[in-house]
């Protein structure tokens, strides 16, 4: 049994990115104001939204189970209304650990079909790793496909699937009167993404997915990253020059019949070194894109 927890745990943890024992006592959560009604929350794991408004909170993403009661005590502070909604952009431990503490305060969970797919079953990875199913009240209640609109405080907020991404079930959500966009973890501000290739992830739907998001976005738009700072436009279409370039790099070596074991990690991931030092490093990185794109 303890054995069980440890691996849990430690899956829990690669989630969280960056950090292999996560000592939640020691995390704080700090509200960032992104603009009038929006915030952004940091902790540890996955960047939180939250929109306040009379007619109900809404929170995007949650972190993890054991940072809930300090989160709630955040938006407290912030909020004169409970939270109503709480979208979950994908499936992830570091974007849903909370799902069950919010849904037992009252909020209703949506997130795309897949979301409620993966969190209501247990996952399995390859070399026996797993995950195991969410109870059944931290599983999404509305769930959608393609899109959907939530009509709250004035505003109706655009959900927007993205195909094969991150993972297979990922949404943006976006603010069209605030001009604020959450894109979960289809953007890492600065850092090499993780690529769920396991549970439907893809490099090119990432790329498409930034694109999708430079196109609604202007200089103006407030960008909310999975991971790392609040960003801007620039921001992001400097991740979308570093995916195109380590994409082509990488194509090149497959074309020039290098073995994986042979490739220069340093030399493919130069110019970006910087961001290889989370979650994901160059090795990491540049590994799954061959093979990923050896496979296709
Ligand atoms: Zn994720």
């Amino acid at each position: 049994m303890a054995i069980r927890n440890l691996s849990l745990i430690l899956l829990l943890s690669c989630f969280a990115c960056f950090l292999t024992a996560q000592n939640f006592d020691k995390v704080r959560i700090k509200p960032i104001k992104v603009t009038e009604d929006i915030y952004m929350l940091v902790g540890a794991g996955g960047n939180i939204g939250l929109f306040l408004g009379a007619e109900g909170t809404v929170m995007i993403d949650d972190q993890f189970a054991p940072l809930a009661p300090k989160i709630s005590a955040v938006i407290d502070s912030l909020a004169d209304t409970n939270i109503k909604y709480l979208i979950n952009t994908h499936w992830h431990g570091d974007h849903t650990g909370g799902n069950m503490a919010f849904a037992e305060k009252g909020a209703t969970i949506v997130a795309h079909d897949n979301v409620r797919e993966r969190l209501s079953k247990q996952q399995i990875r390859p070399f026996g790793r797993s995950t195991e199913a969410a109870p059944e009240m931290a599983w999404p209640k509305l769930t959608f496909s393609e899109s959907m609109s939530v009509h709250i405080n004035g505003e109706s907020i655009q959900l927007i699937h993205h195909h094969n991404a991150h993972t297979d079930g990922d949404a943006f959500v976006y603010f069209p009167s605030y001009n604020v966009l959450h894109m979960g973890d289809c953007f890492f501000r600065s850092r090499f993404p993780y690529v769920d290739v396991d549970m439907g992830g893809t490099p090119d739907g990432i790329i498409a997915a930034v694109e999708a998001a430079l196109m609604i976005s202007d200089e103006d738009t407030k960008i909310i990253p999975g991971h790392g700072d609040l960003s801007d436009k620039e921001d992001l279409s400097t991740y979308h020059q570093m995916l195109m370039i380590m994409r082509d790099r990488i194509k090149r070596e497959l074309k020039n019949g290098t073995a994986m074991e042979d490739l220069d990690i340093a030399g493919l991931s130069k110019g970006f070194e910087e961001w290889g030092t989370g979650f994901i490093s160059a090795d990491k990185f540049v590994k799954m894109l061959y093979k990923f794109y050896s496979e296709e």
